[in-house]
């Protein structure tokens, strides 16, 4: 997508940004008036990434635009996830090349940067084969985007894909109370980055590096600035942000729920999600604040690739199936109603016929309210892109596409059953028709209902009265349920290998 809804309006004066103590930031201002364009691609991390861009080139004058055309800085903040990402970032980068040579007929000039994860991976190689490119930075150095930007102003082409020494959450600046507030009532919060995993499929260690905690004090400060500026929802990212174990006040760890507590304490916070975690990090603790915590909603992402213990040891995942079902199972003792999403990889290397069938099983035993899956494919410079045994391109298609018939049957029941319910939606955009607006159920479906555009920002109970794939659609409840969001339906017994799909229904 081009930009970053919604757009941030344009800043009333050059400080639109202040430092984390609140004061205006003394930067040197570069320019006045220029425009910039910030391409997201990949995961909420990019994007609250860019977000963060945004902030940081505020005070020095930029101002956000939504056409590329119009664009005196544009910024590709690129993911490395996707197959031949790096090739999909050169073929862009030639037409933005081609869209700058006309902007400098017309005597405008562009500056074209590059970030995120194929920065990182590509560094000198991408200004080698891309010579339009005045700026490649990788993610730990947004904050010094402003004097990067600078620099390429004098003409020089610059490369940053170090990870510098100094704290870049410390260096940036926070965005105004208007800006924050121009944004919605949800927003993410980045709280660790960096992944010690190594799956063997992934480039995430080698493009985001170790593990990294960012501080509880520092959080809560950002959290309750959001919340103040009438962020209703939050969602906490993290490459893993169940590994989660930053420093509180007096320097002892603190886990992730011990977190998520604390930010539960912010008065006008009325919701919390995480993500992306990894099962090998869902520790009791956690799982117990998904039964004990009314702000936490009944969600969880919790990736597992593959149902085949033999795959998932050759992904390095450091579990098997049985702590798979079993972590499901504990979960859904604590929190009955809790809607879970996965993602999944068919045609890992030598994975076998059976061994994609007990994924298959796994996703009809679970009952996904929704899953991403994908074809295995060589990301380079990561062990299984060693590996023999590659499954052909039509076995994986094949089973790719038997494996999302189910995921989409599961994701259909799951939203038919909501179907009758009163749920508690918090509107947080405009709907795709006049008078209606958009919001997201306890369970992250997008739901739809005419309502008066004063009630963005709120938490509405909505009588839902229909169900598609992707979304449900419902009317304001006359006579609010109080009742929806609060549902703790009785625990049920079992190891998770019992549990049916009906199981999973809301
Ligand atoms: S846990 Fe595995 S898939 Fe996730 S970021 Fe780390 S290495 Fe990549």
């Amino acid at each position: 997508m081009w930009g970053r809804p919604p757009k941030a309006p344009p800043p009333r004066n050059r400080a639109d940004a202040e430092t984390e103590s609140g004061r205006p930031r003394k930067d040197k201002v570069l320019t006045g008036h220029k425009t910039f364009l910030i391409k997201t691609y990949g995961c909420q991390m990019n994007v609250y990434d860019s977000t963060r861009m945004s902030d940081v080139l505020a005070p020095h004058g930029y101002v956000e635009t939504g056409d590329v055309e119009d664009a005196d800085l544009v910024i590709l903040n690129t993911c490395h996830i996707r197959e031949k990402a790096a090739e999909k970032v050169y073929s862009e980068l030639g037409r933005i090349r081609d869209m700058a040579g006309a902007r400098a007929s017309a005597g405008r000039d562009t500056l074209i940067a590059v970030a995120g994860c194929v920065a990182q991976a590509e560094g000198e190689e991408l200004m080698r084969r891309a010579p339009a490119v005045n700026i490649v930075f990788g993610p730990q150095v947004t904050h010094r985007l402003g004097a990067l930007v600078a620099r390429a102003q004098n003409g020089e082409r610059v490369v940053e894909t170090e990870f510098p020494a100094e704290d870049k959450f410390k260096h940036m600046p926070l965005a105004r109370r208007a800006t924050i507030a121009a944004r919605g009532p949800t927003a993410f919060l980045t709280v660790q980055e960096g992944c010690d995993k190594f799956c063997t499929f992934c480039v995430v260690p080698y493009t985001r590096g170790t593990e990294v905690s960012r501080p509880v004090n520092e959080i809560l400060a950002e959290g309750r600035r959001l919340v103040d500026a009438g962020v209703r929802e939050i969602t906490l990212l993290g490459q893993n942000v169940n590994a989660y174990h930053g420093q509180d006040g007096r320097g002892r760890a603190c886990s992730l729920a011990g977190l998520l507590g604390r930010l539960g304490e912010i008065g006008g916070l009325e919701r919390l999600r995480y993500t992306t975690s990894h099962p090998r990090d869902m520790d009791d603790e956690l799982i117990a604040a998904h039964g004990e915590m009314e702000k936490l909603m009944p969600y969880l992402h919790l990736p597992v690739q593959s149902g085949a213990d033999r795959i998932l040891a050759r992904m390095n995942r450091g579990h098997d199936a049985a702590r798979y079902f079993d972590l499901v199972a504990a979960l859904r003792a604590a929190r009955p109603d809790i809607a879970l999403s996965s993602d999944f990889i068919v045609g890992f290397p030598g994975e076998t016929q059976a061994e994609f069938e007990a994924t298959a099983a796994m996703v009809e035993r679970i009952g996904y309210a929704q899953a991403y899956s994908f074809k295995y494919s060589p990301r380079p410079g990561t062990p299984a892109a060693e590996l023999g045994e590659q499954v052909p391109e039509e076995v994986k298609a094949e089973r790719l596409a038997h494996l999302q018939a189910l995921i989409h049957k599961g994701q259909d029941d799951f939203n038919a059953a909501c179907v009758g319910r009163t749920l508690a939606v918090l509107l947080d955009r405009k709907g795709r028709e006049a008078g209606q607006l958009g919001g997201r159920s306890p369970y992250l479906q997008a739901v739809h209902v005419r309502a008066p555009e004063a009630l963005t920002g709120t938490i509405q109970q909505v009588q839902i009265r229909a169900a598609g794939p992707n979304s449900l659609a419902g009317e304001i409840a006359s006579h609010p349920d109080r009742r929806a969001d609060k549902e703790r339906p009785e625990p049920r017994k079992g190891d998770g290998g019992g549990y049916r799909r009906e199981d999973a229904r809301p």
